[in-house]
């Protein structure tokens, strides 16, 4: 499973966790009420919630993976008054599940009950755009926890009661985390459709922008004093984590103070860019978190950006219009010059241009991260007779 569908993998297995909780929960209703047995209240509380987030979470998960893979599209599938439909197709579900609390034994109410959670999941997913998938699976992980923790509730079972609970608040913690790092709430995550606001290729065509050569780049590299690296999903995506351990070998020993900047969201997991690194024994203390290393890009000669852009757009600091307006940002923009490194214009996972591509003091690198890096280190030992 290569690490960038690590967040599809985990929204299958929360797929199967919340459907094998459910079909518990359905087996115990149908077998006490066949027994003549009747759940006491208190397990059928346990019962309903069981089931109901056990099922939606189901639906939802499979809905997350399926914008994740691109088998569905990323996009936010909205329509109008779609709040209040989801809204009222929850609460009709919900009074179903109250009154086979107090009357157990109308079973007719319980497949449509079940139907409704399953549509209910489907519908909560397909107004949020790709890009808050991560968040929305760490989320639903949360759900399918308390669903297995309210199964161990309705079964009397103190392990599932005490799992449950641990997966439900770290998951819940994990999208609390994410909404900070992108400065954004639970309500806008859920319900703000982002990543529908797309900036057309014409737009991004007319404003002028200056690209280089891996030598020229080289040549650059070679001569600063202090560079600045920022690893971004794209980095996950070419497998450049060896080429860059190389490059920083090499401008090391050269007498160049190099680090690396980690934006908490950037890739597709909090820790991804950390973990690459780690993979190719780049040293920890070479690392540096945000709000650590943005005071010092002013003083930078290069800021190398290799495949992040949402975590670099100047946007999210001076656009109030721009959907990312407000999400803390790593200040690239700040250092002598900055270089990015990817295969194209093309926007990042918010959908929206990035500014810093179009700054005098940027240069555009187009590439494949792993190919770009390999050539820049292939002109580095030229430039010096090595
Ligand atoms: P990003 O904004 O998605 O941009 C990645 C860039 O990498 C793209 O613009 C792409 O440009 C480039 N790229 C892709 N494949 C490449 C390759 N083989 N070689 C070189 N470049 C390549 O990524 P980011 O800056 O890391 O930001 C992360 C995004 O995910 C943010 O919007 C964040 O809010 C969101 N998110 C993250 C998390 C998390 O926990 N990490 C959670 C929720 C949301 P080209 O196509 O032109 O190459």
């Amino acid at each position: 499973m290569p690490m960038t569908a690590v967040p599809q993998r985990t929204a299958m297995s929360h797929a199967c966790g919340a459907l094998a909780a459910a079909l518990v929960g359905t087996a115990e209703y149908y077998r006490s009420n066949q027994l003549h047995e009747p759940l006491p209240t208190f397990a059928m509380v346990a019962l309903v919630l069981e089931t109901l987030l056990g099922f939606l979470t189901f639906t939802g998960s499979l809905m997350a993976m399926g914008k994740l893979q691109e088998v569905l599209p990323q996009r936010p599938i909205t329509y109008r008054n779609q709040n209040a439909v989801n809204f009222t197709l929850f609460a009709i579900a919900a009074a179903l599940g109250v009154r086979l609390i107090f009357v157990p034994t109308d079973t007719w109410i319980f497949p449509i009950f079940a139907g409704l959670a399953l549509l209910f999941g489907v519908l909560l997913i397909i107004p949020i755009g790709g890009a808050d998938m991560p968040t929305v699976i760490a989320l639903l992980n949360s759900y399918a926890g308390l669903s297995a923790c309210a199964m161990g509730f309705a079964l009397g079972n103190n392990l599932l009661v005490v799992a449950g609970a641990l997966d439900g608040s770290s998951g819940l913690i994990l999208s609390i985390i994410m909404c900070k790092a992108m400065n954004r709430s639970f309500t806008n995550v859920l319900f703000g459709a982002f990543g529908q606001i797309q900036t057309s290729h014409a737009q991004a065509q007319q404003r002028s922008y200056r690209s280089a050569s891996a030598e020229e780049a080289a040549s650059i590299l070679e001569s600063a004093t202090s560079v600045i690296i920022v690893p971004g999903y794209g980095l996950a995506v070419a497998q450049a984590q060896h080429k860059i351990r190389e490059l920083y070998d090499s401008l090391m020993r050269r007498g160049v103070d190099v680090k690396f900047a980690i934006h908490p969201v950037a890739g597709r997991m909090p820790g991804h860019m950390n973990v690459l690194l780690a993979e190719a024994d780049i040293p920890y203390d070479r690392l540096w978190e945000m709000d650590d290393i943005n005071g010092e890009f002013g003083q930078c000669d290069v800021a190398l950006v290799i495949g992040a852009n949402d975590v670099t757009n100047p946007a999210a600091r001076t656009d109030k219009s721009s959907p990312i307006y407000g999400m803390p940002i790593l200040d690239v923009d700040k250092a002598r010059t900055v270089m990015v490194i990817k295969r194209s214009m093309n926007p990042g996972f918010a959908g929206i241009d990035n500014d810093l591509y179009y700054m005098d003091k940027t240069l555009m690198l187009f590439g494949d991260a792993k190919a770009f890096v390999t050539e820049l280190i292939k002109e580095l030992p030229a430039k010096v007779g090595v």
